[in-house]
């Protein structure tokens, strides 16, 4: 390394001003070397470099003015306040104060020039600034306008914007004696027409006055998105490299069973959908190669996952080695542990059983079983992949809703089940459909396979959208469905993701409904029960003893409760919309016509009207996934976290996921033709926050 590059790589204290109290203060914020302070880029700008005239003033706008203070005044109605007006011979500004001494209001005299700076309002006597920034100025003097727009950086604790503008402006007078590397091939640059790195950051630090500031603001100015590819390259490349490396791993390669398969599936009680039998032969042909398969399957609730997974552990099973199947809660886990049981039993496979709140003996037994090999196929919760579970034999991993893991637990798993064999199979599935784009993100280490097609006679959920208003109609509801002998799910409000909020909610609704319905046998599942205590309410409801299921969203994914057919969820215009279709695929799952009632807080805006008619009009969750990206701003990014997927500095995913496509082209050309300049990539973006840089 030159010593020049030194001066990007060196350490924070190494510009002037920061000691090592103001260098801990950055570190918080994941700055260590003088390069990071390039990568903190400003969340908005102002611009102050035009000097406004009063007359060409429009709304909405931050601006900078100055004038003559032609009044001032201190008023009284309603409130105390100061009114200074001023003028500059094209028009007139009125500046409001709430807040103000007797001194500063003495400053403004008749006759004084004074600058100021604040967004220009509509007020009771034409324009307005509210608490504007504002200088009085000396006879002759000018106002100061800035060269460059005014960058406003992420709010930090207790390191002021001066501040971080002093840093950055000396971090950038480095840059300029020398750039960080530029690491994206000439060709990917000009086919996107995107700036090189040094200009992208200088840019981006201190855009000229002449900048679009709402392209910025919105941050899809071609300098933001030159920032955002490269570290949605980053992430891409690191899991490439895993999905990669895996390709040379060895496996142990699935010859036979493929008669035990045919008598099986023809034994089923049901025909396999045209989708499922895709699928199941892309399975197949990934573990006849002598390397792991490292498959995601998609497809939406209802779908018919389990079966597939089923077709999977069979195959291993014919073949000598063990099969572990793994859900993230005990409940999930024990519904596939008796559909698997129903299924295999019959071809004299029984399934071992392993859970955290399993009996001493039952868990030894267990253990010494699968350890033996005795038991072909493990079903479980994550307790099969903790401390002191040996296989004898593992080849296949089946993961039950992946995206209750993150990228990187899923990535420890795969380690966790490495022998000598080599590496499991594995098989992981999700219910939460994300549109393409996002999966590619998501999932770049798995090869995806899509269930799109529901099995036959679904009839789809018959969605509603009530104001809260009628919520004495939607409570008789619920008292004639359980009086039908059916069953309901009462979903409680989120409250701004406060957990303890959510709780309460649902307690206070409980307590409402098992008054308002005293024939009705009401339970009740949040959060913040212990999860023995929530999954014996959860039973209670399956096996019937409970009609009606009060609960908060973290009402289980994925079971399967086929007599319940009504749904009500409060303040559905606050959710998203993939979550509520989640939830609402939690009923549907039987005989009779079911029902979903979203209840809303009038009045509804257009947008919150149009996303709760998605869900009316559509029971595809693909659809409604993509609809959802659609139709949220930029900055929610409620549907990604779902995905388990890092946070970012610089990109969004919902409002840079068009970029996925590209990032994949150039990912997959740099990992064939230049392998050190991609490690470079990821270590630049990856490295310091510590994520899957396995290779
Ligand atoms: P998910 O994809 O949500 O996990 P499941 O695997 O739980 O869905 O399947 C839902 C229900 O549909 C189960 O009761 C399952 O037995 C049934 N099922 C699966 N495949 C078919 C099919 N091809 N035809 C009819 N029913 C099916
Ligand atoms: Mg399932």
């Amino acid at each position: 390394m030159t010593s020049e590059s030194d001066a990007l790589r060196a350490p924070l204290t190494a510009l002037s001003g920061v000691g090592p109290a103001l260098a801990e203060k950055l570190e918080r914020l994941g700055l260590y070397e003088i390069e990071d302070l390039l990568f903190l880029l400003p969340l908005r700008y102002e611009d102050r470099t035009q000097l406004v005239r009063l007359g060409a003033l429009t709304t909405g706008t931050r601006s900078l003015v100055s004038g003559e203070v032609l009044l001032a005044e201190t008023v009284y109605r309603g409130r105390r306040s100061l009114l200074v007006r001023i003028g500059d011979g094209s028009g007139q500004l009125t500046l409001r104060f709430f807040y103000f001494s007797r001194a500063q209001a003495a400053q403004f005299k008749a006759g004084v020039r004074i600058s100021c700076f604040g967004e220009v309002r509509r007020g009771p006597a034409g324009l307005e600034m509210i608490h504007p920034e504002y200088r009085l100025l000396r006879s002759g003097e000018d106002p100061v306008r800035s060269d460059a727009l005014t960058p406003y950086y992420p709010a930090t604790e207790g390191v002021q914007q001066g501040r971080l503008r002093n840093l950055t402006d000396q971090a950038l007078r480095r840059l300029e004696r020398q750039a960080p590397e530029e690491l994206l091939p000439e060709d990917i640059l000009s086919d996107m027409a995107l700036p090189g790195l040094a200009d992208a950051i200088r840019y981006l630090h201190r855009p000229p006055g002449d900048a679009d500031v709402s392209e910025l603001g919105k941050g899809t100015h071609p300098c933001q998105q030159r920032l955002a590819f490269e570290e949605l390259l980053a992430h891409y490349l690191s899991l490439r490299r895993v999905r990669v490396a895996a390709r040379t791993d060895a496996a142990i390669p699935f010859e036979g069973g493929d008669d035990a398969i045919a008598a099986f599936i023809e034994a089923l009680p049901f025909t396999l959908t045209g989708a499922q039998t895709r699928v199941v032969n892309e399975i197949l042909g990934d573990l006849a190669v002598p390397h792991p398969m490292m498959r995601l399957i998609q497809g939406d609730v209802g779908s018919g996952k389990t079966v597939v997974a089923a077709i999977a552990c069979l195959k291993a099973l014919a073949n000598d080695v063990q099969a572990a199947v793994m859900a993230p809660t005990e409940l999930l886990a024990e519904q596939h542990y008796r559909s698997f049981s129903d299924w295999l039993t019959p071809l004299g496979v029984q399934p071992a059983w392993l859970s955290g709140s399993q009996r001493a003996q039952a868990r030894r037994d267990a253990l010494g079983a699968i350890r033996s090999g005795n038991a072909g196929l493990v079903v479980g919760t994550h307790a099969l992949f903790q401390e002191g579970v040996e296989f004898r034999r593992l080849g296949l991993v089946v993961i039950d809703e992946q995206h209750r893991f993150g990228v990187d637990q899923r990535l420890a798993l795969r380690n966790k089940g490495a022998a000598d064999g080599g590496y499991p199979h594995q098989l992981v599935m999700t219910a939460t459909p994300i549109p393409r784009t996002l999966a590619m993100a998501a999932y770049a280490d798995l090869d995806t396979s899509v269930i799109d097609e529901l099995p036959p006679g679904r009839e789809p959920v018959g969605t509603i959208a009530v104001p809260e208003s009628r919520r004495d109609e939607v409570v008789e509801r619920v008292r004639r469905a359980c009086a039908d002998g059916q069953q309901a799910y009462w979903v409680c409000p989120l409250i701004e993701e406060s957990e303890t909020l959510d709780h309460e909610a649902a307690e206070a609704r409980y307590e409402r409904l098992t008054e308002a319905l005293p024939e009705v046998r009401v339970g009740l599942v949040h959060g913040r029960m212990k999860t023995a205590e929530k999954e014996r309410g959860m039973r209670a409801f399956k096996d019937g003893r409970i009609q009606l299921l009060v609960a908060t969203t973290v009402i289980e994914v994925g079971v399967d409760v086929p007599n319940a057919s009504l749904m009500i969820i409060e303040n559905a215009e606050r959710m998203g919309l993939s979550q509520l279709h989640q939830l609402r695929g939690r009923v549907g799952r039987g005989e009779q016509k079911s029902h979903c009632v979203l209840l809303y807080r009038s009045p509804l805006g257009r947008l919150a009207k149009e996303r709760l008619a998605v869900l009316r009009d559509t029971n595809d969750g693909f659809l409604v996934a993509q609809r959802d990206l659609e139709l949220r701003g930029p900055g929610d990014l409620m549907g990604t976290r779902q995905t388990g997927l890092p946070e970012y500095r610089v990109a969004n995913l919902v409002r840079d996921a068009f970029l996925m496509p590209k990032v994949q082209i150039a990912a997959e050309t740099l990992l064939r033709s230049e392998p050190e300049r991609a490690n470079a990539i990821v270590r630049r973006w990856l490295s310091q926050a510590g994520l899957y840089t396995r290779v």
